[in-house]
C-alpha cells in the first residue's frame, strides 16, 4: 500500500471525484459487454445503490414488454428499438430509465441482450456527457452519435441495429471508412471483432473478403479462417 497525496481521493474537488467515479462504473460495464456477459452488465447499470452515489435515479420502465417464446430472430431488431423508445436519460431530473424485455418460461436470446446492454450504455454515456459539462467523450456534438463514437474507440462489439438508430451508421462510416460496417461494402484487411457461438467475444480478427453467395464475411486470425455472418461481427476501428 502507498500513500501519495496525488492518488488521495479525498484531495479531489468532489465533481472531479464524482466524474472519475462515474467513468470507472461504465468502464467497468463496459468490460463485461466486451466479454459476452450481457445478463451481468445489465444488472449492473440497472443497479440503484450504484447510481445513487453519483446523484442518479435509476429505475425500470414501468410498462412490461412481453416476448413469445422462440422469438424469431428477425424480429429482434423491432424489439430492440422498441426498448430504445422506452429509455431514457432525463437530464433535468438526474434520472435513467431504463426498459426490459421479459420472456415467461425463458431465458432472453442473448443477442436480444446484446442490443439491451448497449442502449444502457448509451443512457449512462448521456449521463457521463451532462456529468462533464454536455463536452463530447468522442468529439462528437451530436450526443447520439458521440455515444456511437466512444463505443466504437472503445471498441464495444456494437450491432447494426444499434448502428443504424439516429443514423449512426451513415455518419460515422463515411468519414471512417474502416469502422462499423456489415455487408457488401465491408474492407479487406480492417480488424473485426467477432462473436463465436459461445457468445464469447473475440478481438484481433481480421476481415478477409465478403463472400455474396452466402451473405458470410471471411475473417482471419493467424492462419485460421472462419466464416462469420454480417450480425456476428463488427469491424472496429484502432483507436
Ligand atoms: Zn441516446
Amino acid at each position: 500500500m502507498s500513500s501519495s497525496i496525488d492518488s488521495d481521493p479525498g484531495k479531489l474537488f468532489p465533481e472531479q471525484q464524482k466524474t472519475g467515479e462515474l467513468e470507472e462504473f461504465v468502464l467497468q460495464g463496459e468490460e463485461l459487454i466486451k466479454t459476452g456477459k450481457y445478463s451481468e452488465a445489465k444488472r449492473h447499470f440497472k443497479n440503484p445503490e450504484r447510481a445513487k452515489k453519483f446523484g442518479i435515479e435509476v429505475e425500470p420502465d414501468p410498462r412490461e414488454f412481453i416476448i413469445p417464446k422462440d422469438l424469431e430472430p428477425h424480429k429482434i431488431p423491432r424489439v430492440a428499438n422498441e426498448v430504445a423508445c422506452n429509455s431514457w436519460h432525463m437530464r433535468q431530473e438526474k434520472r435513467i430509465i431504463l426498459s426490459d424485455i421479459s420472456c415467461p418460461g425463458q431465458v432472453l436470446p442473448e443477442k436480444l441482450n446484446h442490443e439491451i446492454v448497449l442502449i444502457y450504455l448509451e443512457e449512462w454515456l448521456h449521463c457521463l456527457q451532462d456529468q462533464k459539462g454536455g463536452v463530447p467523450l468522442a468529439g462528437y456534438n451530436d450526443s447520439e452519435i458521440d455515444v456511437a463514437a466512444y463505443m466504437i474507440k472503445h471498441r464495444i462489439p456494437l450491432t447494426p441495429t444499434f448502428l443504424n438508430r439516429y443514423g449512426r451508421y451513415h455518419i460515422l462510416t463515411p468519414h471512417r471508412p474502416d469502422i462499423a460496417s456489415t455487408g457488401p461494402d465491408i474492407k479487406s484487411g480492417t480488424p473485426a471483432t467477432v462473436t463465436r457461438s459461445n457468445g464469447k467475444v473475440e478481438n484481433d480478427w481480421h476481415i478477409e473478403r465478403y463472400d455474396p453467395t452466402t451473405g458470410n464475411v471471411l475473417v482471419t486470425k493467424g492462419n485460421l479462417t472462419k466464416r462469420y455472418p454480417p450480425e456476428k461481427l463488427y469491424q472496429i476501428a484502432r483507436p
